[in-house]
């Protein structure tokens, strides 16, 4: 068995879908089981007219619709019925949601979870088309529990055995199921959604539970890149990659997977592997638990940069040698929901990142009481994901490449997973940085990633 999963630009129109049905097809024989995002930005309109519905009191699912009947007639699929009543089911909803003007987390994820509804009916019903044998489900009917975190839920345990009970005779029986990615439901019975990218969790999650040979992971992109392609021109699929490497890259801002997605496959050992649907040739991307060898013995696999950083200078007031400052700190944050990226400790300060959106002010009241805090915005993380058994190495010619452009670092932080140094710079010199470490780690030798 091996499970194929298609994101939402891969899905995005009917050309797409036969695109994706001529790729399915290679692996017929090797038993796929295909899990699906929304069609193109369908969860982006969808959210929309969640929040028109939210501000103006109008339930308008135009732009959804638009798609999704287009791909239907191109298509000539007989499934208007079926779809209709999700269109209906939809504008009920969004009414309901402007009478009342709320729009609460749960039914946040009830509104989104249509994206991945609507496009598995359309995709299987078109794959029935040209003779495959395939199902449409959604991911709660095969397996998918879930807390009730809704926006971002977790998986509960008991998935790992739902899963292939409900899948296994399926792929037995030479159906090829094609599930929902991104969405499940909690123990109530309430629709939630594994955050944003959770398809790709699905994915890993269905292969793992069900002992797949592999995953496949079909993008636009040739793989993994050494670098996001937007900021260097000459960024190179990354051949090998271990799964800690890919949840470093993806916590760090390479939208390549989601973060947890590499959860389930760490468990079970399950390679993934990469691919690019526009261009099928491409080896892409293989991601598992040892590394291959680096060509070239190069140190680092890539690089990566997350923007709209706020770094927080905390001293403490009290004398030095007090215990249970850390404590105090980490628990005020906790308290107003802040979440930490990185930190940077001495005996009577600490240096931590936040995402931009939180906001700060009730925590910073609360610290000033036991610290000096000093908060600075408008900054960036750069991490190098590597071999850091050669930190040495990586951080002289990564503090050598700042020092000649001029950048000040301003807090460095070495991951626990030992593959990731990241270090602060203001975010106006971010894709300088990148582009000038892509240089030096990657091109002026010239060697294949
Ligand atoms: N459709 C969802 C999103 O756009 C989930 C996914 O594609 O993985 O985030």
């Amino acid at each position: 068995m091996v499970v194929m999963k298609f994101g939402g630009s891969s899905v995005a129109d009917a050309e797409r879908l036969k695109h994706v049905a001529e790729i399915v097809k290679l692996y017929i024989k090797r038993k796929p089981a295909l899990i699906l995002s929304a069609m193109g930005d369908t969860t982006d309109h969808l959210l929309e007219a969640g929040d028109m519905a939210l501000t103006q009191g109008k339930a308008d699912i135009k732009n959804v619709e638009k798609l999704h009947l287009a791909t239907i007639k191109t298509l000539k699929l007989p499934i208007q019925k079926e779809i209709n009543d999700l269109f209906e089911e939809l504008t009920r909803l969004l009414s309901g949601i402007a009478l009342i003007r709320e729009l609460t987390p749960r039914t946040k994820d009830y509104l989104v979870s249509f994206g991945e509804r609507l496009s598995v009916r359309i995709a299987a019903a078109f794959f029935q088309s040209v003779k495959m044998n395939t199902k449409a489900f959604d991911a709660f009917d095969v397996g998918f529990l879930s807390d009730s975190n809704y926006t971002h839920a977790e998986l509960v345990k008991e998935s790992w055995d739902l899963i292939p009970q409900k899948i296994t005779p399926l792929i037995k029986g030479n159906v090829i199921p094609v599930i929902t990615g991104f969405i499940a439901k909690d123990e109530k019975g309430n629709i939630t959604t594994l955050g944003r990218g959770g398809s790709d969790l699905t994915a890993t999650m269905v292969a793992a539970a069900c002992g797949a040979e592999e995953i496949q992971v079909w993008k636009d992109v040739d793989g993994i890149l050494t670098a996001d392609p937007r900021i260097v021109k000459n960024a190179k699929p990354v051949q090998n990659i271990t799964y800690e490497e890919a949840s470093e890259l993806a916590y760090y801002g390479a939208q390549v997977l989601h973060p947890r997605a590499m959860q389930p496959c760490i468990k079970t050992g399950t390679p993934v592997l990469v691919k690019n649907s526009y261009n099928t040739d491409a080896p892409g991307t293989r991601i598992e638990h040892s590394q291959a060898a680096s060509p070239k013995n190069r140190p680092v696999r890539a690089i990566t940069s997350r923007r709209n950083v706020t770094l927080v200078d905390i001293v403490s007031t009290r004398m030095l040698g007090q215990y249970g400052f850390l404590a105090e700190v980490f628990s005020i944050f906790a308290r107003h929901n802040v979440s930490i990226d990185m930190v940077a400790t001495s005996e009577v300060s600490v240096s931590l990142t936040l995402d931009a959106n939180h906001d700060l002010a009730e925590a910073k009241k609360e610290l000033s009481k036991i610290a000096h805090v000093e908060v600075k915005t408008e900054k960036a993380i750069v991490s190098i994901i590597g071999n850091v058994k050669r930190s040495s190495e990586i951080l002289v010619r990564a503090f050598r490449t700042c020092q000649f452009l001029g950048v000040t670092v301003q807090m460095i932080s070495q991951g626990a997973s030992k593959v990731n140094i990241s270090f602060i710079v203001n975010d106006t010199e971010a894709a300088e940085v990148v582009k000038a470490l892509h240089l030096d780690f990657f091109e002026e030798t010239e060697k294949p990633a």
